[in-house]
């Protein structure tokens, strides 16, 4: 669960707001997308809820944690409520599908009777059954993203973050992908926040989408509500980038 409450951040003292007065709530097994142009925000966003950078004001809540007053000590820990896939995957080349899985979750204590159970089972989910003993290179790069999304499910975080995870990939596979995400978040109930310049990723896959510009939050709604609005410039947009 996310909770921003009239949330600032300030890079440097007197300097221009990052972010100025965000008030956010995502609940849990939610898909909220995150939309605008360069300089918006949105990595000030993500980097705030990894606990990179925090807040200059306002109160943020991140899966139980309190970012206003998080010790240096909590912080590893809301690190591991929080799963993050990035568009490069970020395997280990020299291990299988099935080793680059078991080393992320011994990584955080998990038994290995646990990871005899919940690696199958997981790579059912993301369809990669079959492949359990190839290296990252023998490949396609559809399924090495679907190993870094098996990689960020198997440790059940409380809240995934994906940003801009299809851009890699060619247009017919990142299609694929759009339903195979919203599936796989459907099924498990996943709370997700994920960053896109691909507005049509945003209107398909989402419940919700926040559309950021100048560091204010210039637009929320569901996908339907969104579009429902042609006077708003992220629809005229996705109009234009559609013709
Ligand atoms: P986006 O991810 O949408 O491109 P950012 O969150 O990276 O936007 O940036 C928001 C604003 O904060 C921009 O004006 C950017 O220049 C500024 N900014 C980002 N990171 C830093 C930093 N480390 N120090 C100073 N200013 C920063």
């Amino acid at each position: 669960m996310i909770d921003f409450e009239h949330v600032s951040k300030e890079y440097k003292k007197g300097g221009r707001l990052a972010l100025e007065d965000i008030n956010l709530h995502v609940d849990d097994g939610e898909f909220v997308f995150l939309v605008g142009p360069s300089g918006s925000g949105k990595s000030t966003i993500i980097k705030l809820l990894t606990g990179e950078v925090l807040p200059s004001g306002g109160r943020l809540m991140i899966n139980g944690f309190n970012l206003n007053n998080i010790s240096d000590r909590q912080i590893p820990l809301l690190r591991r409520s929080i799963g993050v896939i990035f568009q490069d995957f970020r395997l280990i080349e020299k291990k299988t599908v099935y080793e680059n899985l078991g080393f992320a979750m011994r990584a955080v204590g998990s038994s290995p009777r646990e990871i005899k159970k919940r690696i199958p089972y997981v790579l059912e989910l993301v369809g990669l059954e079959e492949k359990t003993d190839r290296y990252p290179n023998e490949l396609s790069g559809g399924e090495q993203q679907r190993v870094a999304l098996a990689r960020v499910l198997v440790l059940r975080p409380q809240l995934i973050l994906m940003d801009e995870p299809l851009s890699n990939l060619d247009a017919k596979l990142r299609l694929h992908m759009r339903t195979e995400i919203r599936r796989i978040q459907q099924e498990l109930k996943l709370t997700c926040l994920y960053v896109t310049h691909d507005q049509k990723e945003a209107l398909t896959m989402s419940d919700r989408i926040m559309v950021m510009n100048k560091g204010k939050i210039e637009q929320i709604g569901t996908p339907m509500h969104l579009y429902d609005d042609p006077a708003t410039p992220f629809v005229a947009d996705f109009i234009g980038q559609a013709n």
